[in-house]
């Protein structure tokens, strides 16, 4: 039986469920079916003015608290994550229609390992000490890191829980508090996430989370109480954001859209090319910021990856997501679907040659088949424009050079990976792409350690790793005078 997925309100702030039934309705559509599974309301103006009037009022005790302290809550709330890992995987499918296989190990798991990280980290975030010369009793420096206050957080829907976990979890460590809007098509996840980090012990007020499409957001942004924003979605969204942000001057982390490279050279492993091409494409049903959509092929290998690829995507298990041995899902929506589609037509005007799929799927819901364009040209939009669906795009190539060069020409750099046995031309390439984010031999594993973001308009900023702190803390550089002033006259 499906559980009921109705929140209590449709807002958690100050450590509370919050309702305004005057903001403009919010249905939760389960895209696997296309029903209403939850209802709830868009943030009011006095909704936004409470959480952000919460979270300000809240930061300066939790600032002040030892970053230990602070980590052990956050630790705390990994662990209730993980004791409720399968509970949480159901919501999030539910919320997000990605099969329960992938949300089991990928989504609130994700989200754990952020809260985790990031706990261990805060009891070491420290300044430096700088020697100015003179020896003992010389003039020094010293660097105060201090949070940078009230910082905004706004998702996309691909991963609302873990998206909400990796920009919460930096964002406590450092000593800030967060106002978290999640995207209006998954609003589920996140109030969860509230739900639990004060459960852990999180003092009220410092993750609130409100509800809403673009202009919750815009009026979040453009707050002046606000410090920073981290914002997870697409360029145009991005340029919005940024410009707001620029115009108080305020922090941004950017995680925006790619269209990434995935090289496979002759000499790769054909069955973990084929492999991560099928991560890279259509896990998550395609909606993954960082997918290799411009898989290229070296004429060696072409025929043996495309014949392997055809036989890998007959396997796929499309159906209803709660059931585990579903290993494809539904796109989020009846607009992305039809989004999707016009590319796919698209590509086929403009001469692509269709190898599989292409079409919707003949069920309830949102569904798209896995589908995959050969002799795919530079020039083509769909090798161009980032689609966010199920549709690889095969392109073929012939030496290292060419392909590197064809790779970097876009707009985009979220990402990039190639495929070969040869190790020295493995990390040749890497370091010539122009992205953010790479892999060697492998493609999209994101582990927390690891910082991932973008380049060129693919975003600015870095998530995860000991990179994420410096996004969400500032430097107070302190000069110590040991001994007199000299002064001209
Ligand atoms: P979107 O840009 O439509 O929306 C993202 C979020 O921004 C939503 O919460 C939305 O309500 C909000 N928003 C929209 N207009 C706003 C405004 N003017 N001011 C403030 N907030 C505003 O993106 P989406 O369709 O939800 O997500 C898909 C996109 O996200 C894709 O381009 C994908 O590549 C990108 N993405 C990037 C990453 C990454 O880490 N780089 C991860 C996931 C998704």
């Amino acid at each position: 039986m499906r559980p009921d997925v109705q929140p209590s309100a449709s807002h958690f702030i100050n450590g509370a469920p919050v309702e305004d039934t005057t903001g403009a309705p919010l249905g939760v559509v389960f895209p696997a079916t296309g029903e209403r599974i939850a209802r709830l309301h868009e943030a009011t103006p006095a909704v936004i003015e409470q959480a952000l009037a919460g979270a300000q009022a809240a930061q300066k005790e939790w600032a002040a608290m030892s970053g230990r302290m602070r980590g052990r809550v956050l630790i705390r709330a990994a662990g209730i994550i993980r004791e409720r890992n399968r509970e949480l995987s159901v919501l999030e499918t539910l919320d997000t229609g990605k099969p329960l296989s992938e949300t089991l190990v990928a989504d609130a798991a994700s989200g754990a390992d952020a809260l985790e990280y990031f706990g261990g980290l805060a009891g070491g975030l420290t300044g430096e000490h700088i020697p100015l010369g003179g020896g003992p009793g010389g003039d020094f420096a010293y660097t105060i890191r201090e949070p940078l206050g009230l910082c905004v957080g706004i998702g996309a829907w691909n991963y609302p829980t873990q998206i909400a976990c990796w920009k919460a979890a930096p964002a406590l460590a450092c000593g800030n508090a967060m106002v978290f809007k999640p995207s209006e098509l998954t609003p589920l996840g996140a109030l969860k996430l509230a739900e639990i980090l004060h459960e852990a012990g999180l003092p009220p007020g410092l993750f609130n989370v409100v509800q809403g499409g673009g202009d919750v957001g815009a009026a979040l942004v453009s707050d002046p109480r606000v410090a920073k924003i981290s914002l997870t979605g697409s360029v145009p969204t991005g340029r919005r954001v940024y410009e707001m942000a620029a115009a108080g001057m305020k922090h941004a982390t950017m995680e925006l859209g790619g269209k990434s490279p995935l090289i496979v050279f002759d000499d790769a492993d054909p069955e973990d090319a084929v492999s991560a091409a099928i991560l890279g494409n259509f896990y998550s049903a395609g909606q993954v910021c960082s997918n290799g959509t411009r898989v290229f092929v070296q004429g060696g290998i072409k025929e043996a990856f495309l014949e392997r690829l055809a036989r890998r995507l007959r396997g796929a298990v499309m159906g209803d997501p709660l059931d585990e041995a579903t290993s494809f899902g539904p796109m989020i929506s009846e607009g992305q679907l039809a989004i999707v589609l016009a590319h796919i037509a698209r590509g086929k005007e403009e001469g692509a040659r269709l190898v599989t799929g292409g079409r919707r799927a003949e069920r309830p819901g949102f569904f798209l088949e896995p589908t995959v364009f050969a002799d795919v040209t530079d020039d083509m939009t769909i090798a161009r424009e980032e689609i966010f669906g199920p549709v690889m795009s095969v392109l073929d190539f012939t030496d290292e050079d060419e392909v590197i060069a064809r790779a970097n020409a876009t707009q985009y750099g979220l990402a990039g990976g190639v495929f070969t046995r040869d190790l020295a031309r493995g990390h040749r390439v890497v370091a010539a792409l122009e992205a953010g984010t790479t892999w060697i031999n492998t493609y999209n594993l994101t582990p927390v350690e690891m910082p991932f973001g973008g380049v060129k308009i693919s975003g600015i900023g870095r998530e995860n790793g000991h990179a994420a702190i410096a996004h969400y803390s500032r430097l107070k550089s302190v000069y110590v005078g040991m001994g007199g002033v000299d002064a001209p006259f």
